[in-house]
């Protein structure tokens, strides 16, 4: 809802850039329509128009009303690049052919295969974690260990989960079918809204409150999260527990960007997506963010660091799209709102 003021004010400046775009474009002009937070990206798209030249005209709007804006605009589109969140949404848009496949010898250096699209049509930019959060007044990790676990009776009434409306969530159930199939992660769902200590969150910020008050005493979140409450409140009660560790690793996502189908200006676009998969960027994205870095050359974040290393699932990303209209009906059958 907080975007929609935003998306008006953005009509008038998207009729300036398409009479921008007209006869008299400027070559050096890269149109990017992001679904992240503004604050986050402007510094970095401001630093690259400082260095290069490049005018970047920005767009901000969720990344529902970015990918129905594209699917509108067609070829008349004025976006070079969509920057989004998560594997799922990156997905969506490169199955609904908005997207373009990139040959970037920088890129394919820069971001290890499974934190990309197979097909070159999207890169992940940043990796999102998704794991196990517990009250670390009543429980011990010792008592953790995966996300299955959570379905065992000794958490009823324990749980608290955000809702199967977030991607987030259906991109980690579409994980879990990707390992386990369908029957196998239903159970496992079942047994999650079986624990429920109350009805599913809005948000993960909400759902690490409630843990803290001690509604609940675990739950799944994504790490940044819990690191932007303990950037505010270093004493913040809540742990965290890198899932499946000795299994297949944590659940990671991404948030990643894709040249679009009908870029006016491809290789301006490519350029800026290398640009963010390299040092300096990456360094930057991590300590505004608090994300992981795509780059593994890159360095995560100090408060990050204190979660120590972890292993990361090595699944390719792009299964939590493929997957991800199964996963919504599978949380729909198992009673998970
Ligand atoms: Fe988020």
């Amino acid at each position: 809802m907080r975007f929609l003021p935003r998306l008006i004010a953005v009509g008038a400046v998207t009729a300036a850039v398409v009479a921008f775009l007209s006869p008299a474009v400027h070559a050096d002009t890269v149109t990017v329509y992001s679904a992240r937070n503004e604050q986050l990206l402007k510094p970095l798209l401001d630093r690259y128009s400082k260095e290069t030249g490049t005018e970047i005209r920005l767009l901000t709007a969720n990344e529902g009303a970015l990918l129905a804006r594209l699917k509108a605009e067609g070829a008349s589109t004025p976006a070079d690049l969509l920057i989004t969140v998560d594997a799922g949404n990156l997905w969506l848009a490169a199955q609904q052919d908005q997207l373009r496949s990139l040959n970037s010898a920088v890129l394919q250096k820069n971001i290890p295969a499974h934190l990309r699209d197979p097909g070159n049509q999207w890169f992940g930019l940043s990796v999102r974690a998704r794991t196990l959060v517990y009250a670390k007044a009543q429980v011990k990790p010792s008592e953790l260990s995966t996300y299955e676990d959570l379905a065992a009776p000794k958490w009823k009434g324990k749980l608290c989960l955000r809702t199967s409306k977030k991607v987030y969530n259906q991109s980690l159930v579409a994980m879990m079918i990707s390992e386990l199939g369908e029957p196998k992660t239903e159970s496992i769902v079942r047994g999650w809204v079986a624990n429920l200590a109350t009805d599913p969150f809005p948000d993960d910020t909400s759902l690490l409150k409630a843990i803290a008050a001690g509604q609940c005493q675990v739950g799944i979140a994504n790490t940044y999260y819990l690191g932007r409450l303990l950037v505010k409140e270093p004493e913040f009660p809540v742990g965290l527990f890198w899932a499946n560790q000795n299994g297949s690793g944590a659940h990671v996502n991404v948030s990643g960007a894709g040249v679009t189908r009908h870029a006016k200006n491809p290789a301006g676009a490519q350029k800026l997506v290398e640009y963010l998969s390299q040092e300096a960027a990456q360094n930057f994205y991590v300590d505004e963010d608090l994300e992981f870095p795509a780059n593994p050359k890159v360095q995560p974040n100090s408060i990050i660091k204190t979660w120590g290393p972890f292993k990361p699932n090595l699944l390719n990303v792009s299964k939590a799209g493929e997957l991800q209209a199964a996963a919504t009906r599978l949380m729909d059958r198992a009673g998970y709102r």
